[in-house]
């Protein structure tokens, strides 16, 4: 086996893999529809609901074909009673998101927005609840991946059950990297693609969930013709199959990443983010960068660097020299301040992140940015 070229990417994923699991996708040619590969997909399944602890008589994964966007669409639209509403828990582009999409199918909404770079209050999200029992369906985002700020999921899962609503959470950033149970954490629905956590490809994506919430909802309208979750989830128990072509090759390279998450274990996988994660913020303070969100809310994935005030610092500058060596940084997402984000997730470790800021410290060299960096106030 011959080895791949290795870029180390500290983009919110599609993340750095190992070569065993980019390989797991050059297999003879199959067709999806024999039993081989369907019973593949079973395993694929049971794994998927065991890495957030699922019982797995009461909670299953449901796999769709499209990048992780495709789960926020499909709970939306499948998961909401005729003439209910959602209330989506909002302090970030993902969740903003989630807000587009209630939008495009014409669904009634409360858009509960906080500031980015602050905790949803909880008082406010019970008030919402206490205040309108047309409210089915709480959504927010565990991870807001645009900051890196970390959301009180169990909480406002909580909240959620105490008003009689369901709670769907994009967990997109965190599955298979922050430990979740999704029993304890009050979770109903939960979703990731399997590229970020899983460090496999892309083009996978699945929604794990609540069997008699996704049975009930058999009769909700039928809003999506290729996104339904009734119908997809229908589609698995009665032929073990998608309902239309799987990403075949995706499927493969998911399994092999499964194989090396149980290897590497829950409890080790996250101490290695979290050694990326310290190494990435020793870095950006030796600097002199400040960031967005406060060190006790970081969820422990995300770094949001602010730009400084510098003119010399030009992102395109230094992101083309680091990427021209291997490293890929990636723009914020905050529409109110310049920012850049190094992320923790992915097949990489401590020593790669020290190269990295070797790299980084020559390209504000080379650049002409006077490091420690500065801000005007
Ligand atoms: C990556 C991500 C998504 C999905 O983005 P795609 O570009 O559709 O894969 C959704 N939610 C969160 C929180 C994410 O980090």
């Amino acid at each position: 086996m011959e080895t791949i070229k290795r870029n180390i990417l500290l983009n919110p994923g599609p993340s750095t893999t190992t070569d065993t699991v980019k390989y797991a996708q050059v297999v003879p040619d199959i067709c999806p529809r024999e039993k081989e590969f369907a019973g593949l997909m079973k395993g694929l399944r049971e794994d998927l609901v065991k890495v957030v602890h699922g019982d797995l008589e009461k909670y299953t994964s449901v796999l769709f074909c499209g990048s992780g966007t495709i789960n926020i669409d499909v709970c939306l639209n499948s998961l909401l009673p005729e003439g209910k509403k959602a209330l989506v828990i909002n302090n970030g582009a993902y969740s903003t998101r989630a807000v587009e999409i209630l939008q495009g199918y014409g669904l009634p909404y409360i858009d509960l927005k906080f500031a980015v770079d602050q905790r949803p209050d909880l008082a406010i999200v019970e008030e919402t609840l206490k205040n309108d029992p047309d409210i089915a369906l709480v959504h927010t985002t565990h991870n807001e991946t645009g900051t890196g700020i970390c959301n009180p999921i169990s909480e406002i899962g909580a909240l959620a059950h105490r008003y009689g609503a369901i709670f769907t959470v994009d967990t997109t950033s965190t599955y298979a990297m922050v430990p979740i149970d999704i029993e304890k954490d009050n979770i109903d629905f939960c979703m990731a693609s399997a590229q970020k956590g899983l460090m496999a490809m892309t083009g996978l994506s699945f929604v794990i969930g609540n069997r008699s919430i996704i049975e009930a909802s058999a009769n909700y309208p039928r809003r999506s013709y290729y996104c339904n979750l009734f119908l997809q989830y229908d589609c698995f128990e009665k032929t073990g199959e998608m309902h239309f072509t799987p990403p075949v090759q995706t499927i493969y390279a998911t399994i092999q990443a499964l194989k090396e998450y149980w290897a590497e274990g829950e409890k080790n996988k996250w101490a290695r983010h979290t050694r990326v994660f310290n190494a990435i913020n020793r870095g950006l303070d030796e600097l002199g960068f400040r960031q967005v969100i406060r060190p006790e809310w970081r969820t422990g994935l995300v770094s949001s660097a602010i730009y400084p005030d510098d003119p010399n610092f030009s992102f395109e500058k230094v992101h083309d020299y680091c990427y021209e060596r291997g490293f890929t940084i990636y723009p914020g997402k905050i529409s109110t301040t310049n920012t850049f984000r190094l992320c923790a997730l992915g097949a990489i470790d401590e020593p790669d992140i020290v190269a990295f800021f070797e790299v980084f410290k020559e390209a504000l060299a080379t650049t002409g940015v006077n490091v420690p960096v500065h801000y005007n106030s």
